[in-house]
């Protein structure tokens, strides 16, 4: 196993649908495990294979729900059913989410308040997963980014803005950036 570089912003591959995966075999087995090892690192809640260079649809997980049972995983080839996104200003304090992807940023957006997953796993065998707040909001943005979506692609006004001077003024926004997990980090 061994942790793998987190692709930034800018990269083509976090910007492109991801494809089917159609093989299920010892090099996706591997992905999966480096995934999850590259996830702790970070550390993060998520990570889709595109983050890590890989274009297929496949995510991992780590979430301790609400009522403190935990969630570990991996989805791939995954479908996402959505309640409906609510209207209105995101909070900043209960509503920011953040991306390994572009690095050491939060913005605040509405996402929907419940998520059902379905897809399979490793062996093909088949998922399903309800959830609701924080853990359904992993979902949708590890979904996004099967899609070649960021979250930051879905910001309103002002956060969009925000979001994209960041990326300026970070020199970010051009491919073949990424950064290591385990590794300190050149603007400390
Ligand atoms: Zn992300």
């Amino acid at each position: 196993m061994s942790i793998r570089p987190i692709c930034i912003t800018g990269d083509p591959v976090l910007h492109t649908p991801a494809l089917e995966v159609t093989v299920f075999d010892d090099s996706l087995r591997t992905l999966v495990q480096d995934m999850f090892e590259t996830m702790d690192e970070a550390p993060g809640v998520g990570l889709a294979a595109p983050q890590v260079g890989v274009n297929l649809r496949v995510f991992v997980y780590d979430w301790d729900k609400e009522d403190g049972t935990p969630q570990r995983g991996v989805v791939i080839n995954p479908k996402l059913e959505l309640s409906e996104t609510p209207s209105g200003e995101p909070e900043w304090e209960t509503e920011s989410e953040g991306c390994l992807s572009v690095p050491g940023e939060r913005f605040p957006l509405k996402r929907a308040e419940r998520a059902t997953l379905t897809g399979v796993d490793l062996d093909q065998n088949p998922v399903r997963i309800d959830a609701e707040g924080w853990f359904a909001r992993i979902f949708q943005h590890e979904f996004d980014h099967l899609n070649g979506t960021l979250y930051v692609d879905r910001l309103a006004e002002p956060y969009k803005t925000d979001a994209s001077n960041v990326v300026t003024e970070r020199g970010w926004g051009i491919p073949g950036l990424s950064w290591l997990p385990g590794e300190e980090r050149l603007e400390g």
